[in-house]
Order: C-alpha cells, then sequence, then structure tokens
C-alpha cells in the first residue's frame, strides 16, 4: 500500500551485483561523499532511527560518530524527538548538519507516558507541520515491560499521537514491548490510512505478519545479530523486502561484532551485512531496498 514503487522498480531492473558508485541512481546518493569510495558495495546507507543526543551524551565525540559514518557510507540518519529536549535538539541538528543528511521525528516515548511533556510534544507536532524535516510522528507506542502500571494512560497518549500525526499527514514510528496485542488493536483501529513503522521490532513472526497485514514496514536493530535472538531471526528471514528497514537505535543494543561499545549510526552496516547473510541475500539488494523503503516511508524525496 506504501510501496514506493519506483525504487522497487529499481531494485527489479538494476543488476545489482555490477553495481560501480555510476550506477547507483542519483537520487538516492547521499549529498556529500561519492558512494563507493569508501565502502566496496558502494551503497550508500540510512540509519532509520538513532539518538544522537545520547550518543554523544555517552561521550562519543562528534569527529568519532562523523568518521565511522563516512567509512560505512553512512550519508543519512532519522534522529529521533520522542521527549522535549531531543525534539527541541533534533530539529536543530536537522536543520544545521553540513555533512551528513539529517531528518527527525516528534513523539512521545511511551516510558514518558504520565509526564506533561505530551502535551508539548503535541504542540510541536502542530507547529512544524510544514518543515520537511520533520518525517513522523515517533516514537510513540506502548512499554509494558518497563511501565505496565501505566497502561490506560499510555494507551491514551499513544491514541493522542496517532491522530495528531494523522491531522500532520506524517506516519508513525512504533515502539512496543511485551505489549504487542494492546498495540496491535489500536494500530488496527486508529491507524488503518497511516504509514507504520515498527521501530526495533523485537517480536515473533506471527506478530510481525499481524503489523504486515497492517501494511507496516518492519525495523530491525542490532539485536537481531544477538546469537539467543532466534525467534526474532527467523521473522527476520520470512520479512518481505519491500518492508524491511534497519536501525541502529543508538546508543543502545550495538550490533555484533561491537557488542557492548556505545552504539552509533555508522554500525547500521553490521546489522545490515548480519541480515544480509541470514536471509541469504546480496548485500547490495537488501541495503538498497532497506534504503528505498526508509525514504517511502518518512517521504524522504533528495
Ligand atoms: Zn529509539
Amino acid at each position: 500500500m506504501y510501496i514506493n514503487a519506483r525504487v522497487m522498480e529499481l531494485v527489479d531492473i538494476q543488476d545489482l551485483k555490477s553495481w560501480g558508485s555510476n550506477a547507483v541512481p542519483v537520487q538516492l546518493r547521499p549529498r556529500v561523499h561519492a558512494p563507493g569510495d569508501r565502502d566496496v558495495t558502494g551503497i550508500p546507507l540510512i540509519d532509520s532511527h538513532c539518538h544522537l543526543d545520547m550518543v554523544i551524551e555517552r561521550g562519543l565525540g562528534v569527529e568519532e560518530i562523523t568518521r565511522c559514518l563516512e567509512e560505512n557510507n553512512v550519508g543519512t540518519i532519522v534522529e529521533i524527538g520522542a521527549d522535549k529536549q531531543a525534539m527541541l535538539w533534533a530539529r536543530t541538528l536537522a536543520h544545521t548538519a553540513k555533512r551528513f543528511d539529517v531528518y527527525y521525528t516528534i513523539g512521545h516515548h511511551p516510558g514518558e507516558a504520565a509526564t506533561e511533556d505530551s502535551e508539548f510534544g503535541l504542540n510541536f507536532i502542530e507547529e512544524n507541520s510544514s518543515d520537511s524535516r520533520f518525517v513522523a510522528v515517533g516514537e510513540i507506542g506502548l512499554d509494558y515491560y518497563y511501565h505496565a502500571e501505566q497502561a490506560e494512560a499510555q494507551k491514551k497518549v499513544f491514541i493522542e499521537f496517532v491522530r495528531a500525526a494523522r491531522r500532520s499527514g506524517r506516519g508513525i514510528a512504533i515502539h512496543t514491548r511485551d505489549a504487542h496485542a494492546d498495540t496491535f488493536a489500536i494500530l488496527r483501529e486508529e491507524a488503518k490510512d497511516i504509514p507504520i513503522l515498527i521501530h526495533c521490532f523485537t517480536g515473533t513472526k506471527t506478530e510481525m505478519e499481524d503489523f504486515l497485514s497492517l501494511g507496516a514496514y518492519i525495523s530491525f536493530s542490532g539485536i537481531v545479530t544477538f546469537k539467543n535472538a532466534t525467534s526474532l531471526q527467523e521473522a527476520a528471514i520470512a520479512c518481505p523486502l519491500e518492508r524491511i528497514m534497519v536501525e541502529t537505535d543508538a546508543p543502545f543494543l550495538a550490533p555484533v561484532p561491537q557488542r557492548g561499545k556505545i552504539n552509533q549510526p555508522g554500525y547500521v552496516k553490521h546489522t545490515l551485512d548480519f541480515l544480509a547473510t541470514l536471509r541469504s541475500e546480496n548485500v547490495a539488494t537488501l541495503a538498497f531496498a532497506a534504503f528505498g523503503n526508509t525514504k517511502a516511508f518518512y517521504r524522504i524525496n533528495n
């Protein structure tokens, strides 16, 4: 329903194995450096979900983050503004970053359900609805792992943000943990006509199929690279190519072989490589599809 037909057509018609830098469609090139000059696959990558403010807070320097992005050919990132400070920071970053393309979201993390920041977020969505760098409402959703006692408040805030997303013409990036049934029920009721992304998907294949039935995109983070993540890996193998996305959710949960380190957007390459092997897919095919799906969901056109 929300497939970017043009991107999928490009996947079909390109001979992916013979891609050189010249074969990469111009509109998908990152703004600054030429694809192929640092990375053997030559495919520009995107981190579809990260918290760069927290990466920096945890001690990584901007130079180090930038170097890692360049080494891994990551030219575009989506910065998540899921509380008051983060959304202000994300908007500033999106409008001032020079070496990379940065887009941002506005949302309300379910862990913050009971705080007054939700009003601020709803107003911020209104206020920025004509900003083309503001690309989705999120992350929003339900988290019963940490905050089951706030379930009712979480549901109320979640629904308010879904409705705000519809008014502003944006898709929704969903956080869900130990709350599959309620998340699915609310999405089915409230979000049929809105592009949906399940961020940092950690569920089972069956749960994934529920979300796919709503036309959702499914985004995999470094968790899928962990040895014990077998049921998640089973879902990742079954995820249709035209629905798959990849993210770091940095600074959390760095992928193997960087596990235990502070995660950063450049590490999205490791998760992508892992997924390609897991799915017995050409890494270029997967990278190109994930890039196209991310742009389609966020409606990024450059
Ligand atoms: Zn996140």
